[in-house]
């Protein structure tokens, strides 16, 4: 039977390449339902294509539109976030992939796990926010949480068939655009530069994140939930081949990594197909044709986010949900050139030092301190 597939987001990055793996292993894959944020002439293009059970904008003005285009098809059509919450709990589905941007993510994947779907997890934004959550309720409802970030589920890959001897896990970064550039340097580029990542082709959001090396911080933080850590046990290391997708290291002090060329339909491919591998004709890599791989260690002087996200992580509670919002916010300006590339750091680090940090937070301390940050996060911006 073909594992039946939800894509929330399925217009942005991960969407569109999850399509690209479902039309290629189309006798394994099926699309059943498809939510776009805002995009409406691509959700209406993929939904032509794909013929899902349903389709949802989050956008509630392209209703209309949306309803009109696909009138003459049997795919039945909604409107507004409330329905994204909502259709996650179709019986239909096997698989959610979570790909939206950001907090918006957050209630749909409590949905689909409490509805006991298997998650996708390409939203990091929902673990950090919520990470002691998410967990516990995948826990509770025996459902697994597959990471399609390509650094998680590197990890995730090297500790199948291991049993609980990890001692710590070594993510690699690609280092971004700005590799090796002084303060200085970076005190006058441009959201243009930032946006020219080297290795991965990626959206603006995460794009400029890899940029402020928040990216790796956000990742720390979904690795600490994923995998249970302690803040000590994880460590980052630059690698800018983005070759090596990231290491565990067992307290035998065996290191295993997993490697492959940097592309996302990879780690797309094995959360649909886990716990099983479907062979693919991507493009082998070759030892050959890389004599060098290169590691240094992560310069926190030029790149201050990432020590803001190890902060963070370490306060914990809701802490790492201000870090998230303060930081939408702060990419959000610098990509409409309303400030610099250090004005980032300094909003999060201001709204860090300024937002209440509930301990023990429950849903409703989240939504308030995602909803507080960014609004005080906003009056930081010139
Ligand atoms: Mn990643």
């Amino acid at each position: 039977m073909k594992k039946r597939i939800a894509i929330l987001g399925s217009t942005g990055s991960i969407g569109t390449q999850a399509l690209e793996v479902i039309d290629r292993f189309n006798s394994f894959f099926e699309v059943e339902v498809l939510t776009a944020y805002n995009n409406v002439q691509l959700l209406i293009e993929q939904a032509i294509v794909y013929q899902p059970n349903a389709v949802v904008i989050a956008n509630s003005d392209k209703y209309s539109l949306l309803a009109e285009a696909l009138r003459n098809h049997p795919i039945k059509i909604y409107a507004g976030t409330d329905a994204i919450e909502q259709v996650v709990k179709m019986e239909s589905i096997d698989i959610v992939l979570a790909a939206m941007v950001g907090y918006s993510g957050l209630i749909p994947t409590i949905n689909a796990i409490e509805a006991g779907k298997e998650i996708a997890l390409a939203n990091k934004e929902t673990l950090v926010v919520a990470g002691e959550m998410i967990t516990r309720l995948a826990r509770e409802n025996k459902v697994n949480i597959i990471p399609v970030d390509s650094e998680h589920s590197a990890i995730f890959q090297c500790l199948v068939g291991e049993q609980g001897s990890l001692e710590k896990v070594i993510l690699t970064a690609s280092g971004g655009p700005f590799r090796g550039r002084s303060r200085k340097y970076l005190e006058k580029v441009t959201k243009d530069e930032a946006l020219r990542h080297p290795t991965w082709s990626m959206g603006a959001k995460i794009t400029i994140d890899s940029a402020t090396l928040m990216n790796k911080g956000l990742e720390v933080i979904e690795a600490k939930w994923l995998f249970g850590l302690l803040p000590e046990q994880i460590d980052v290391v630059i690698h800018p081949q983005s070759i090596l997708h990231s290491m565990v290291q067992f307290t035998d002090g065996s290191i295993k990594a997993q490697m492959g060329l940097p592309d996302m339909k990879l780690p797309i491919l094995y959360a649909f197909s886990y716990p099983e591998r479907i062979k693919s004709d991507f493009s082998r890599f070759s030892f050959a044709d890389y004599p060098e791989l290169n590691f240094e260690s992560p310069d926190i002087g030029s790149f201050p986010n990432l020590f803001l996200a190890y902060e963070a992580m370490r306060a914990g509670g809701t802490m790492p949900c201000v870090l998230n919002a303060s930081n939408e916010i702060a990419v959000d300006a610098f990509l409409n050139d309303r400030i610099g590339f250090y004005g980032m750091s300094s909003i999060i680090e201001k709204t860090m030092d300024r937002v209440t940090i509930v301990k023990t937070p429950g849903l409703s301390d989240y939504r308030d301190a995602d909803k507080e940050a960014r609004l005080f996060a906003e009056t930081l911006i010139p």
